[in-house]
């Protein structure tokens, strides 16, 4: 594991930039925490890029959301240039074939969501514990935007590209690439 190497050394230029969203009611403070880990992870940088409502095929009130609508809501929202979007949402979010999903990316449109809501320990009958929901978040985070970079799921299962069967798995690997996903990541 690497964690908390930056991918380009300190001072150099980021080259994209990442707009961090919210998306339905999520409070501000929740995306400092995100902007901070994915600058620190990334080396990017990421500027605040205010709230979307929930896409209005997908109404308050449900349990769980189809996350494609909450992609092509982002894709729609995303400046032209190199930017990449990241929503971030509160609500559950499902994909076909999938009972939940921590979050999707879309690298053709540079847009990816993560979804919060299974990623605090009360969700589970367990204690609060900020810290650790926080490094969750982070690893979710640069998961979905190292998608938006053009890496797929990789085999080590300490690498943040590995694929999230569960909240275990997402424990294990935390927010650091393995070495040949960043080799991948600076071509
Ligand atoms: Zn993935
Ligand atoms: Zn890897």
């Amino acid at each position: 594991m690497f964690l908390g190497v930056p991918l380009l050394a300190p001072g150099a230029a980021a080259v994209f930039t990442v707009r961090l969203v919210s998306v339905g009611s999520l409070p501000p403070a929740m995306l400092g925490f995100l902007q901070e880990g994915v600058t620190r992870e990334l080396g990017a940088a990421v500027r605040m890029g205010g709230n979307l409502p929930l896409p209005a095929s997908c109404p308050e009130g449900r349990s769980q959301y189809p996350g494609a609508p909450f992609l092509a809501a982002l894709a729609a929202a995303r400046s032209p240039g190199d930017e990449v979007i990241l929503g971030v949402t509160g609500v559950d979010l499902t994909a076909p074939g999938l009972n939940f999903v921590f979050g999707l990316a879309d690298p053709r449109s540079r847009a990816a969501i993560i979804s919060l809501a299974r990623l605090y320990p009360e969700f589970y009958g367990q204690p609060r514990d900020p810290r650790r929901f926080k490094a969750r978040a982070v690893t979710e985070a640069v998961h979905e935007l190292g998608h938006l970079l053009g890496l797929g799921h990789c085999i080590d299962p300490a690498c943040v590209m590995s694929f999230s069967n569960s909240l275990a798995d997402t424990d294990m690997k935390g927010p650091g690439f393995c070495n040949p996903c960043r080799e991948k990541l600076g071509k």
